[in-house]
């Protein structure tokens, strides 16, 4: 039998994701923000317009030395959210067919995780990742109700600090006062894939505009922590949960996606000697959840037979939705300024380590050599 048409595309597509693995790294640099002066001949990030670095190439010139990365997609600072989405919207889409979907946003604080997950609140234009991920989902669930396909939509939110899970839609003041017990968020995965918290507050959703109202809820929620628990918010991984059940009756099948959107904790690295008492432990818990998910992600890539999924709560949490045929997107957020090179080069180390794929060589060499990353989606 002849394949054509759209038929032979898909499986050309899916035989060239077989081959390079389901895990892309996007960069993403933020514009200069008004406080941060103005442009000038002290740039550190550069972009290279070579054809093959091109829209994929980033430098960073730190102590006269240039540190070229490549990634699958880099976005320049005047890239706009919709742009942004336009690169995401496939993925995001495949959580409908039945994909199970991780999105990360990595980078320090004030690098823009929270501005390209959720965007700048009350502002159309601006609108990050999630609010438009999940437009696209409910306006996508109305057009196959038309090919007989019913869905049925959860969603759950939760913080991990301290390596402690802290419900954000929990009607119940007292589990956020951070006093859970053990029994409390216990992690369990069953025989199918599906994880399983206990306690955790799931909400069957109908629109949008619900999961809005459940996301402000949850912002709310945060923010109260940030007053008691020192800026919780950059120091703890938010992680949105959309569980997406679809049947056919008259094709009789059935599918169950799963798009995790997770706007992890600042990385930056404190000073020593800022780091005592609980600022140690909370710097302590994020190094090693970002790490468990650098090891997690570079063990899957490399195809490796152990996986370290139970090295934090995080990477346990996610592990099914980490690996096998799950599709995992990390889009590495850097600042431009001249002040946050140093964490920016972390940020594209880290990010290369999990894209396997960095390169460092200095200025002088003449020509600047990228490898191939994995291809990109689409
Ligand atoms: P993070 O969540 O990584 O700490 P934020 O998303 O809060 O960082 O961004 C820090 C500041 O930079 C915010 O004021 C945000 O509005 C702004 N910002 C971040 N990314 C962009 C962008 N692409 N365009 C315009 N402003 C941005
Ligand atoms: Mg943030």
């Amino acid at each position: 039998k002849v394949i054509e048409g759209e038929a032979l595309r898909k499986k050309l597509h899916n035989t060239i994701l077989e081959l390079k693995g389901n895990i892309r790294v996007f960069c993403r640099v933020r514009p200069l923000l008004l406080d941060e002066g103005v442009e000038d001949e002290t740039k550190p990030i550069s972009f290279p317009t070579t054809t093959e670095a091109l829209g994929r190439g980033i430098e960073v010139l730190h102590h006269g030395q240039t540190h070229p990365f490549m990634f699958d997609k880099v976005f320049m600072p005047q890239t706009t959210q919709e742009e942004v989405f336009e690169e995401v919207s496939q993925l995001v889409q495949s959580a409908l067919d039945g994909y199970k979907v991780c999105i990360f946003a990595y980078g320090q604080t004030g690098s823009g995780k929270t501005h390209t997950m959720m965007g700048t609140p009350g502002s159309y234009d601006d609108k990050g990742l999630i609010p438009r991920s999940l437009e696209q989902i409910f306006e996508a669930r109305q057009k196959l109700k038309e090919q007989g396909w019913k869905y049925e939509m959860q969603v759950s939110m939760l913080e991990i600090y301290n390596e402690t899970i802290r419900d954000l839609l929990s009607a119940n003041k007292c589990s956020t006062d951070g006093s859970a017990n053990k029994q409390q968020y216990a992690i369990k995965h069953d025989a199918n894939g599906t994880t399983h918290v206990s306690d955790l507050t799931i909400v069957d959703v109908r629109s949008s505009k619900e999961v809005s109202y459940l996301l402000n809820r949850a912002a709310q929620s945060r923010s109260v922590g940030k007053t008691q628990m020192n800026e919780q918010s950059s120091r703890s991984h938010f992680v949105f949960t959309l569980r997406i059940f679809g049947v056919n009756e008259t094709l009789e099948q059935q599918v169950q996606g799963v798009l995790n959107l997770i706007d992890l904790a600042g990385s930056e690295r404190l000073s020593k000697s800022g780091s005592t008492g609980d600022r140690l432990k909370e710097t302590q818990a994020i190094n090693r959840s970002l790490s468990s998910l650098s090891d997690v992600i570079f063990a899957l890539a490399k195809k490796e037979e152990h996986i370290p999924y139970r090295n934090s709560k995080l990477t346990y949490l996610l592990q099914p939705c980490l690996g096998g045929d799950s599709k995992t997107l990390m889009v590495v957020n850097v600042s431009p300024a001249p002040s946050s090179v140093s964490e920016s080069l972390c940020s594209l180390r880290f990010a290369a380590r999990v894209n396997a794929c960095e390169i460092s060589i200095p200025r002088r060499q003449t020509s600047m050599r990228y490898m191939e990353p994995r291809l990109s989606y689409g």
